[in-house]
């Protein structure tokens, strides 16, 4: 396993974090007067009790967003790294699909019909993605939740199959732990978790294919649900031949293997299975498909196409458990329309790819500089700066590289700065407008803060 290094000097840390809070509050006493206002009405005072994750004294309050840039409501303008943790990878607002969206506006926004323009998102899907048969859904939590119902219909097999530290959204049966002997284990830190999810769950670890083709052997898993790289414990790459021998073991037992792209969107154009010659059952794209309006697809080959429909045919009439009322949407239809004809192309991923490898290679010079022993982990416009020297196997490799003390006033510090990374772990996305003057920024911010630790 990769140990921690420790921190440069645990004093020095604190004092600068301390510092930094009060830094924060005092320029920022608008936002803190908008907490305040807000704080009798929702819970932490936030309509989503995550936005309390981020590392700050009181919530940041936005009064635009736009591009690569977030202005807050005390005028200040930040380079946003997070993008609303993917949603907005393309930048916030792309003006097509803005546009889009103004114009359906003003022609209605939900029917529970199909727009005049649901060819043309067919197509456009899978010329991007390359699966045939398409679904859409109001969130990649729904997806994913769908995705594993059609698999469990279509197999007529009770479990899953997912990894340990795996993230796919608020689906319950993806919610678990691994114990330390390999246990299923439901997460500890749900609320209101009734079920024992190792009912209808397996975990085995991320790259120990040896363990996926076991668990597929006894025959009862309908399907692996897994991203590409695990992205939601610190990123963890497959290594050589990983994905391709958890492929060759679906098709061998008669499992679907399922790729959820939400975050590895981020690795090209169509995503990792398209870039990397991978030939899943199924894929989920969420978040940043329709330009960040709430949508999400999942895409099925033309096989599972035909055994889904004759699923659905086979059943008693009655509600399926799969879909939601203001799923596809008319908003959502057209915005996931200009969303894949004119922000989500080739030349934005050329873009991308370009500025985000510049970052890799200027984070890591710093780190080189400092004598650190970390490193840069990329996937295409996504990148994890980790306090490990090689990039983790696991998810147990990843969580022991993890300095929460470390994050969390290394995050303060660059946002004092005029930087957003994303709150949950040390992650940077690069969208399409970041430039060479954004790298330079964030380069020499880390170097400056780890100038001021050093010990
Ligand atoms: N899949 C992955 C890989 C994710 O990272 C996330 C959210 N971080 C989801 C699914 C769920 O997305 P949402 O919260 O938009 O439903």
């Amino acid at each position: 396993m990769i140990s921690t290094p420790p921190v440069p000097d645990p004093q020095r840390l604190r004092a600068l974090h301390e510092r930094e809070r009060r830094r924060y509050v005092d320029t920022h006493p608008r936002s803190a007067a908008l907490a305040a206002a807000s704080a009798p009405h929702f819970l932490w005072g936030v309509p989503l009790h995550w936005m309390r994750d981020w590392a700050l004294p009181h919530p940041l309050f936005v009064e635009r967003a736009q591009g690569h840039r977030v202005h807050c409501v005390d005028g200040h303008a930040y380079v946003d790294f997070c993008l609303g943790d993917t949603g907005a990878m393309f930048g916030h607002s792309p003006p097509p699909v803005a546009q889009a969206v103004a114009a359906q506006a003003a022609r209605g926004l939900t029917a529970m019909l199909p727009g005049a323009m649901l060819a043309a998102v067919g197509e456009a899907l899978q010329r991007v993605f390359g699966l045939p048969r398409w679904q859409v859904t109001l969130s990649a939590s729904d997806a994913n939740r769908f995705v594993l119902r059609w698999a469990r219909a279509v197999t007529g097999r009770p479990k899953v199959l997912v990894f340990d530290g795996c993230y796919h959204g608020t689906v319950d049966d993806t919610l678990v732990d691994m114990a330390g002997d390999g246990r299923t284990l439901t997460r500890a830190s749900l609320l209101g978790q009734v079920h024992d999810l190792a009912l209808g769950t397996v975990v085995v670890p991320f790259n120990d294919a040896a363990a996926v083709d076991a668990a597929l052997a006894r025959g009862d898993v309908a399907c692996v649900l897994t991203e590409p790289a695990l992205t939601n414990c610190g990123l963890v790459p497959p290594a050589p031949g990983f994905l391709d021998a958890v492929q060759a073991s679906c098709r061998r037992h008669g499992a679907l293997f399922v790729l959820d792209e939400t975050h590895t969107v981020s690795s090209g154009l169509g995503g990792y299975a398209r870039v990397h010659g991978l030939a899943p059952d199924a894929v989920v794209v969420g978040k940043a498909v329709a330009g960040g309006v709430p949508c999400a697809v999942y895409g099925v080959t033309d096989d599972l196409a035909r055994r889904m429909m004759a699923a659905k045919d086979a059943a008693p009439e009655g509600h399926s458990g799969i879909g939601t009322t203001l799923s596809a949407s008319l908003l959502a239809l057209a915005a996931l329309q200009a969303s894949l004809a004119h922000v989500m192309t080739a030349d934005a991923y050329a873009r991308m790819e370009a500025t985000a490898a510049a970052l890799q290679a200027a984070l890591e010079g710093v780190v080189q500089r400092r004598g650190l022993p970390w490193s840069v982990t990329r996937l295409g416009a996504r990148m994890e700066l980790q306090f490990c020297p090689q990039p983790p196997n696991d998810a147990a490799a990843a969580r022991a590289a993890m300095d929460e003390a470390l994050e969390r006033a290394l995050h303060l510090f660059l946002l004092n700065r005029g930087l957003l990374v994303t709150p949950f772990h040390n992650m940077l996305l690069v969208p399409p407008m970041a430039g060479a003057g954004d790298v330079a920024a964030v380069a020499q911010a880390l170097d400056d803060f780890l100038a001021e630790i050093a010990a």
